[in-house]
């Protein structure tokens, strides 16, 4: 039992304060502060009448003194951040000041660099050691599903993993021409920037989309994937022992990929400030503005996902490969909480991930990611939580 702030009420925080509420017996009261206050206001109508006690407040996350505050006043066990990459470290900062664990599902970026990198918040490892508290980095999904997928593997299926592919296949449809899943800003930046992959040791990068793959996904169909940089890539290469190459692929249609190049060749993707009518705007971000509410997706999106790992490694002087994936449909999601499978796969590890650390079995003082925990107990949780997982001993593999 215990008391968690969660910051943001996008598509993402919505799904895990849906299932925040389902989990009662951990999770009695929770807060939701965002920037729009209306939002949280409307969330909590929606949930109220349960046995979890809902609050809700207005809060500037790029201001720790305002977090500071808040944090102080509602007095919570943790905090989950499902703002934007962007509020990382001022809410890292606001729990290191009121000694508060902390939980996030996307790494710090920048604004004005993509860079999809842990270093800044892997800086804080000995401030958060030293102040006895938690903080676990990128309890998504990709990162965090298939980082612990990949704990899981190394724990139960090799003596050492030497290759992992993560293969993240959205195979729904939301009938616009060209709409993001996920916060068209974050989404964007991650697509357009030039793509890298992990191998002995190093980083190979690529020019965006350079690389291309098609895959038979299990209960969506053959797809066209592309390589792309990705998060995890940089903590799992640390992490989990053995290895000599991690990828990360991910589907796009057609439509998409056409739209995506037009949109680039006019600037329309460009994060560098230019002057409009007199005042400094970011091409992307009036991109954002016009382009659908990922929020708004949910009813029209009919499909599947499909998002897992492929692993290749050593077992009892053998090689072996092994297949963790997951299926989430996006219509059942929508009836159950109201959003789309992508929001959904989101949401629910990260409820996950704070349940671990507020009821102490992933409660450890300092930084860490997904993957240097047990895996057993976030793997049982999928299970129990709406995100089963499969497994295949005879996959087929990437060239
Ligand atoms: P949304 O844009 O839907 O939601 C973001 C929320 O954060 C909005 O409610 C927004 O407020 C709020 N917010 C933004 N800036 C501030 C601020 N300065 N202060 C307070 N609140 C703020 O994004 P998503 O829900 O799609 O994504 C949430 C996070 O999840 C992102 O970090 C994203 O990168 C991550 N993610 C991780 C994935 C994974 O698998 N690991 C997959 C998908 C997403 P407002 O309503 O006013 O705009």
């Amino acid at each position: 039992m215990g008391k968690a702030l969660i910051i943001g009420c996008g598509g993402v925080a919505s799904v895990a304060i849906h299932k925040c509420c389902q989990n009662s017996e951990i999770f009695d009261d929770i807060m939701i502060a965002s920037r729009t206050k209306s939002k949280c206001d409307a969330l909590k109508q929606k949930l109220d009448g349960g046995k979890t006690k809902i609050s809700t407040a207005q809060v500037d996350a790029d201001s720790t003194e305002q977090l500071i505050n808040l944090i102080n006043e509602y007095n919570p066990d943790i905090v989950l951040n499902l703002a934007l990459p962007y509020q990382d470290l001022s809410i890292m900062d606001a729990c290191l000041a009121t000694k508060k664990h902390y939980v996030d599902t996307a790494n710090y970026e920048p604004p004005e660099t993509a860079k999809f990198e842990y270093k800044w918040q892997w800086a804080y490892r000995d401030k958060f050691e030293a102040a006895g508290i938690t903080a676990l980095l990128g309890s998504g999904f990709d990162p965090g599903v298939t980082s612990v997928f990949s704990a899981y593997a190394l724990k139960h299926h090799f003596d050492e993993i030497n290759y992992i592919d993560i293969l993240d296949c959205n195979g729904g449809d939301h009938g616009y021409p060209f709409a993001t899943n996920f916060n068209p800003e974050i989404n964007i930046r991650e697509v357009t920037a030039n793509g890298s992959y992990w191998e002995n040791g190093t980083w190979v990068e690529t020019k965006p989309m350079q690389i291309k793959r098609s895959y038979d996904f299990a209960e969506v169909g053959k797809k066209d994937m592309y390589l792309l940089h990705h998060e995890e890539l940089e903590s799992l290469g640390s992490n989990i022992k053995g290895i000599k190459r991690i990828r990360f692929f991910m589907t796009f249609g057609e439509s998409y990929l056409t739209h995506l190049i037009c949109l680039q060749n006019v600037g329309m993707t460009s994060i560098e400030p230019i002057e409009f009518e007199g005042k400094q705007i970011i091409p992307l971000q009036f991109l954002k503005a016009v382009l659908p509410d990922p929020a708004s997706l949910g009813p029209r999106t009919v499909g599947k996902t499909n998002i897992g790992c492929i692993f290749t490694g050593i077992k009892d002087g053998r090689e072996k490969n092994y297949y963790l994936y997951n299926i989430c449909d996006h219509q059942e999601c929508y009836k159950e909480v109201g959003s789309q499978a992508v929001s959904y796969t989101t949401g629910v590890p990260a409820m996950i991930g704070t349940m671990l650390v507020m009821n102490g079995e992933w409660q450890k003082p300092g930084v860490y990611n997904v993957e240097e925990f047990d895996p057993d107990p976030f793997m049982a949780a999928l299970n129990k939580w709406g995100l089963p997982w499969k497994e295949s001993f005879d996959p087929v593999l990437v060239d």
